[in-house]
């Protein structure tokens, strides 16, 4: 017997959004509650969050349920479809591990809450900023999940460009804020991958 490769790669790619829906819709009701003193809506930053959702989220589902970018296809082999899936369970634990230690404290754009406290501890505790890594990591095993030029890449390119936009800056946002912690909290963690970035 023989499997279509391509259409696990789809299934298992919509179980992976379905999954991380699961994971993210708690934190937003439960921090949708808690009132921000800081909101940085700039042009910039909803840039960043419409180019990363297209690539992360809705060029994929345009190649699964459309024929517009078949003309990209690859045939997949079955380990690069195992490592991406396998890339994007670790995603799904990193998410999970983001939202736990960082409770109301999370939002989807550079927003600080009222009270907020730094949080350097559970997975923060090992780089600074776990949800990217959890990004990072999605977009990576999407590469290698789905077999198609576009629906692969567009990931990289669309949370890259949010990601390279937007960290700088909030790093800069948590250090007015924060002050000696933060750059205390710089010296001793990594960005996103702890030891290397
Ligand atoms: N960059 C972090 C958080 C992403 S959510 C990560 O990748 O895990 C973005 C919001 O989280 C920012 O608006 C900021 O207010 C908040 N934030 C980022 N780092 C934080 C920290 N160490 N403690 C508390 N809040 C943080």
């Amino acid at each position: 017997m023989t499997f279509d490769l391509e259409l696990v790669a789809k299934i298992i790619w919509l179980l992976f959004i379905v999954a991380w829906g699961v994971i993210r819709y708690r934190p937003n009701v439960k921090s949708r509650k808690t009132a921000k003193s800081v909101v940085s809506r700039t042009l910039k930053e909803r840039f960043s969050m419409i180019i990363s959702a297209v690539g992360l989220g809705y060029i994929p589902l345009v190649w699964i349920f459309t024929d517009f970018l078949d003309g990209y296809d690859y045939t997949q082999n079955t380990m690069l479809l195992v490592m991406g899936a396998g890339l994007l369970l670790v995603s799904l634990r990193l998410f999970r591990l983001t939202h736990k230690a960082l409770g109301k404290m999370w939002s989807h754009s550079l927003d600080l809450r009222e009270d907020h406290k730094l949080v350097t501890s559970g997975i923060y505790e090992k780089v600074r900023h776990p949800m990217y890594t959890a990004f990072w990591v999605w977009a990576i095993g999407a590469a290698f999940l789905l077999p198609n030029w576009v629906a692969g890449f567009s990931g990289l390119i669309g949370f890259g460009t949010l990601f390279f936009l937007r960290v700088g800056q909030e790093e800069d946002m948590m250090k007015a804020e924060f002050g000696d912690e933060y750059e205390a909290y710089m010296k001793r963690t990594k960005k996103v991958f702890p030891g290397i970035y």
